[in-house]
């Protein structure tokens, strides 16, 4: 590819994305003042603690209620699907907490209204504009991650899928889930749909809700690049010059990977009982495993513990190498949620940290 990766650091890249207040927010809070404030061409965000104090933090990118779901892809996701059609691996994913934005920002289908499209299928356009049917081969898979179980979104039947880690090249796979390949935009939309109906089937059937879970869809993206070498080794060792042969292709295999999180939220032990307390165990067991690697790779550090949830090892070709990792964190206005708020806020900010 023409891109220069020289500039590809560890870390992960963070964009904070604010949502509108919501009907109800507007009576409810319509007394109070919103506990964040942006100042986008800073790229700093405002939370107010109190009346008379607030923390200032900095973000690589700052997305006010009114930026376009056209530049929250532009901002959050096309630098990573461009490193990945040119070989590298990359990750897309939302944290934060229920209802302030993660699955609007990903997986908003827009059916009625191109424009409101989300991350996937603008992902997916990009992707489909760029590869040659001839040559490249797109595929996708689609998982739910729920109680260190992972389900087949494109095959019900397939509830428990196994992950398999090569321990040489660290890639990791999961041979049991459904590939299925894309060729146009309207299969891909089809797909998300047909993901979501069993997604909304299988939580029923486990009495549970989809922000209890993590969504993972990732796409296989398998180019044949033509080779770069004027002359072509023969068996015999002789260099044939390049206008008497077949240019041998290079086959080159990438992933994106674009992880719709739990939500975040602290679920009040007092509160809940049975499956909603292992349910938050498990949420909180996966997201602090994933904030561990994140820092992780924010500190340079050699060490980046994978190993301690499925989520981590599902996303372990994520952390390092030449992989390009974007994170979304999304947050409400409201000065009810003002800790859950600021807790994303610390999750982003950890993350950042050089
Ligand atoms: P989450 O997936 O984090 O639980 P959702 O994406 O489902 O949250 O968003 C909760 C509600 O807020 C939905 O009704 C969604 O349409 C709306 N919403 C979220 N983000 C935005 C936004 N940027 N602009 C307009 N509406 C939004
Ligand atoms: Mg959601």
């Amino acid at each position: 590819g023409s891109r220069d990766y020289s500039t590809i650091s560890g870390r992960v890249r963070v964009a904070v994305r604010l949502r509108p207040q919501n009907s109800e927010e507007m009576i409810a809070d319509a007394d109070f003042a919103d506990c964040v404030e942006l100042q986008p061409e800073l790229k700093r965000l405002k939370l107010q603690k109190n009346n008379w104090d607030s923390d200032t933090y900095e973000f690589d990118e700052v997305l006010t209620e009114h930026a376009s779901q056209k530049r929250v892809y532009e901002v959050v996701a096309k630098p990573v699907v461009e490193s990945v059609l040119d070989g590298y691996n990359g990750t897309v994913m939302a944290y934060g907490q229920t209802g302030a934005g993660k699955t609007y920002t990903l997986g908003r289908l827009g059916e009625d209204d191109a424009a409101g499209r989300g991350i996937m299928l603008r992902a997916m356009e990009d992707i489909l504009a760029e590869v040659s049917p001839e040559n490249d081969l797109i595929s996708v898979s689609y998982f739910q991650l729920y109680m260190e179980t992972i389900q087949d979104l494109l095959n019900p039947s397939n509830d428990n899928i196994a992950i398999v880690e090569d321990p040489k090249s660290g890639d990791v796979s999961s041979p049991g889930a459904t590939l299925v390949e894309i060729r146009d935009h309207k299969s891909f939309m089809e797909l998300l749909q047909l993901g979501e109906a069993h997604r909304f089937a299988a939580n029923t059937k486990l009495n549970t809700e989809s922000s209890r879970s993590h969504a993972i869809l990732m796409v296989h993206v398998k180019r044949s690049v033509k080779g770069k070498d004027s002359s072509v080794s023969t068996e015999n060792g002789n260099r044939t010059p390049i206008s008497k042969t077949l240019k041998p292709p290079v086959i080159r295999r990438s992933k994106l990977v674009i992880v719709d999180l739990a939500g975040s939220e602290r679920i009040d032990k007092s509160g809940s009982e049975g499956h909603t307390l292992e349910e938050a165990k498990s949420i909180n067991l996966s997201l602090s495993a994933l904030g561990k690697c994140i820092n992780a790779l924010a500190e340079n550090s050699a060490h980046v513990p994978v190993r301690d949830s499925k989520l981590t090892r599902l996303l372990r070709d994520s952390f390092g190498g030449t992989a390009r990792t974007s994170l979304v964190i999304t947050i409400g206005p409201s000065p009810r949620h003002r800790g859950e708020t600021s807790s994303t806020i610390l999750f982003g900010q950890r993350a950042m940290k050089v």
